[in-house]
């Protein structure tokens, strides 16, 4: 880097001015979009490999950007995480994703639950309390929900992170530990917290059933989730062999695009009423 030189130098400075300013633009975008009701919420069902039915959704925020279209949370979650928008934002998915069940539960869809992605800082003490309110108001049964937490999450003061847990747990609501694999496992995390669900990260799945090391990190996996009496389920499932992988190893759900992408509320109604199943 010492032998850039100035020009070196200057580029790089302005490469980071640029980043930060698109950084500003994002995040004064992302102002602009809570006010103005440009979030929306797709959703992406979840299979039961046994029964090949869905048994639930998981909602994936989308940004319909009035001149750049729809953007992707990549480029705007890490942003949203950054500056603290993300409680507001995680608040309008949380809402967005309860009305949308209750419709769905008034219609009779035979959908048993909806994910909502949970970023740390939402995270807080307050949030039990938040989605009491929520559940309460839109009169949804707690087991309708489930949220979806990241290894991340657990790593700090461990006792306040069990309370809040066992908080929302003790509403009726569902965990799950998502991307499982990727973070910093400690697999004690297992045994301590309330968690339902372990959701086999996709980098995983991507390899099998080709790559051996990929096949048996995700076969220990499912094998110590059912040791541990915990449900598991695979994303990013893709293709007709990593079903049957997934289905010798008795892996419970999956989700990927070899059923479906995330789709609009509608897009998924339609696809419930005229092809729910695998
Ligand atoms: P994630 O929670 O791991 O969500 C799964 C991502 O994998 C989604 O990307 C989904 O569209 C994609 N995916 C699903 N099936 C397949 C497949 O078969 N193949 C491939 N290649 N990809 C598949 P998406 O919607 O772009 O979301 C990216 C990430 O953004 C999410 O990863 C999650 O971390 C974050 N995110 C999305 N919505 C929210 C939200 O409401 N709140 C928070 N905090 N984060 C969110
Ligand atoms: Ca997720
Ligand atoms: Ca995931
Ligand atoms: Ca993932």
């Amino acid at each position: 880097a010492k032998q850039r030189g100035d020009n070196g130098f200057a580029y790089y400075s302005h490469e980071m001015n640029q980043r930060s300013l698109d950084r500003l633009k994002i995040e004064a975008g992302l102002r602009k979009a809570l006010e103005q009701g440009e979030l929306l919420l797709h959703y992406q069902p979840k299979l039961e490999l046994e029964s090949g039915r869905v048994v639930g959704a998981e909602a994936l925020v989308r940004w319909q950007h009035p001149d750049r279209g729809m953007v992707p949370p990549g480029e705007f979650i890490p942003v949203a995480e950054e500056s603290g928008l993300i409680v507001r934002i995680g608040d309008w998915v949380l809402e967005a994703a309860c009305i949308q069940a209750r419709c769905w539960l008034d219609a009779d869809m035979p959908v048993m639950r909806v994910a909502v992605n949970l970023s740390a800082r939402q995270f807080t003490p307050g949030l039990a309390g938040k989605v009491r309110d929520l559940l309460n108001r839109h009169q949804l049964p707690a087991a309708w929900l489930e949220l979806e937490i990241t290894e991340s999450m657990l790593m700090h003061s461990a006792e306040e992170v069990i309370t809040m847990m066992d908080e929302l747990v003790g509403l009726g609501v569902s965990l799950s530990l998502d991307d499982f694999g990727t973070g910093y496992s400690s697999l004690s995390y297992l045994k301590r917290f309330p968690i339902e669900t372990l959701k086999i990260d996709r980098s995983f799945i991507e390899g099998t059933p080709g790559d051996s090391d990929d096949c048996a990190i995700t076969s220990t996996i499912i094998s110590m989730a059912k040791q541990l009496k915990h449900r598991v389920i695979a994303e990013g499932v893709e293709t007709a062999d990593q079903v049957a992988f997934l289905k010798t190893l008795g892996c419970e759900e999956i989700q990927g695009y070899i059923f479906s992408p995330p789709l609009s509320a509608g897009k998924f109604e339609a696809l419930m009423r005229e092809s729910p199943t695998f």
